[in-house]
C-alpha cells in the first residue's frame, strides 16, 4: 500500500514516517474507543472532537490523491501521475530532436 503524501513545515516526509503517522493514529482510534477521556462533560467532548477530526484525517491518509498538472487520480507518493510523466519524457524527446 502506498502511503500517503505528507509535508511538514515544507519536508516532505518518508513513506514509512507517513505509516508511523497512519499507524499513531489508529493506535489512538483504539485508545479512545477502550478507555475514552473520562465520564465527564469535557472528556466526553474532547473524545468526541477528537474522533470527528481523525475522521477528517482518515478521508485524507486514505484517499487517493489528484496530480498537480492533470487532475486525475493517482497513487499517493508520487509527484505526478504516469500519463503526465510520459508526457513530459516525449516533450523531451522532442526538445532533444530539434536541437
Ligand atoms: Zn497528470
Amino acid at each position: 500500500m502506498k502511503e500517503a503524501r505528507i509535508e511538514i513545515n515544507g519536508t516532505l516526509i518518508t513513506e514509512a514516517m507517513s505509516m508511523t503517522i497512519r499507524v499513531a493514529v489508529e493506535n489512538f482510534v483504539s485508545f479512545l474507543e477502550e478507555n475514552g477521556l473520562g465520564d465527564d462533560e469535557h472528556g466526553l467532548r474532547m473524545r468526541q472532537l477528537y474522533m470527528e477530526r481523525i475522521e477528517e484525517l482518515r478521508t485524507l491518509l486514505l484517499r487517493k490523491v489528484r496530480c498537480p498538472s492533470c487532475r486525475r487520480p493517482m497513487d499517493p507518493g508520487r509527484v505526478l501521475c504516469n500519463r503526465c510523466v510520459s508526457l513530459q519524457v516525449l516533450e523531451k524527446d522532442e526538445e532533444a530532436k530539434q536541437k
